[in-house]
């Protein structure tokens, strides 16, 4: 090669491997996202792995000292611009339209929900009392209403469409033993994002389901009565049901937190855009494996 050619073609090359080093733009970079639930587990996992793509994070809950601890540690990571919190019971009507207005006014709207504020319980049938049924539907069918509702709300009037993601359960499509009223609501909260998603496809809301088999660690759900009703179900304690329900999946492993945040990310995010009123189980294996 003449040898002018020859470094246009090295300097070509320099420019590429340049481009290539440059930082990537943060994919939800200018996005807002409520999550419901985000003082706990998975919710603080998902506000974690948003925040980290750029979005802001309104983290709402019921309990105001793990809010202020997960506030806490998240405003150190990210700064406290990109972080509020709200308090909120999702089965409180005004409540709810209160945090999803204080959230579009602090930033701007919102572009992604994720409902996932919970609960879990366990009885026999003949021994599930109404208040423990009505519980278990407040907290989880009717709460996951009422935030789609009032976030539907905002979507529509920002007319840019949006995505809402519902951290449902494995329960929500197979039976678990002893556990009638939160498998049925769980089941409904899968129902309604079909039923949603539908609903916002002619303004581009996507509504989407992530399922995570039991998730034992970082989880406050597996530190109180759940926990020991589960453990007297299969006669074991904690590490035992871990082992146990990674022993039961395909894969042999064991589902964390920031399994259920990827999905709930990949919902998110623009990779997803073609997908709504889908299910995406986060489970390694086990929905589908005959292993009981
Ligand atoms: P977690 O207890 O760590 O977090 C749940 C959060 O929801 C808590 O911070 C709690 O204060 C909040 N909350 C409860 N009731 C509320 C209400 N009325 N209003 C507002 N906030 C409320 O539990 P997690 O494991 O992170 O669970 C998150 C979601 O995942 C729940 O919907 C749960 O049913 C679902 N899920 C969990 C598992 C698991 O094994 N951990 C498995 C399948 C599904």
């Amino acid at each position: 090669l003449p040898e002018q050619e020859a470094f246009d073609i090295e300097y070509w090359l320099l420019e590429e491997a340049k481009l290539q080093r440059m930082p990537k733009p943060k994919s939800l970079a200018g996005r807002v996202a409520l999550v419901t639930g985000g003082a706990g587990g998975i919710g603080s996992a998902t506000a974690e792995r948003y925040l980290s793509e750029g979005a802001c994070v309104m983290l709402a809950d019921i309990n105001p000292d793990s809010l202020t601890a997960t506030e806490g540690v998240l405003t150190q990571q990210f700064g406290e611009d990109a972080v509020c919190t709200v308090l909120m019971d999702v089965t409180d009507e005004n409540a709810v339209a209160q945090a999803l207005a204080e959230t579009s006014v602090e930033f701007g709207g919102i572009d992604i929900l994720v409902s996932n504020a919970g609960i879990a319980s366990s009885a026999p049938v003949e021994e599930t009392s109404l208040d423990l049924w009505n519980k278990n539907m407040d907290i989880l069918s009717t709460g996951y209403f009422l935030v789609s509702r009032e976030t539907f709300k905002i979507m529509r009037v920002q007319d840019m469409g949006g995505s809402i993601v519902f951290v449902a359960s494995k329960n929500g499509l197979a039976a678990s033993p002893n556990a009638s009223a939160y498998c049925t609501a769980k089941a409904s909260e899968i129902h309604l994002a079909r039923c949603l998603a539908l609903e916002g496809s002619e303004a581009g809301i996507r509504v989407n389901v992530v399922n995570p088999d039991a998730v034992l660690r970082g989880s406050k759900i597996w530190e109180g009565d759940w926990l020991d009703q589960r453990a007297s179900t299969y006669g074991t304690d904690k590490e035992g049901l871990e082992e146990m329900y990674r022993n039961r999946s395909m894969l042999k492993r064991s589902v964390l937190p920031e399994d259920i945040a990827e999905a709930c990310y990949f919902f998110a995010a623009e990779a997803s855009a073609k997908s709504t009123g889908n299910i995406l189980n986060v489970d390694a294996g086990n929905v589908q494996a005959f292993t009981r």
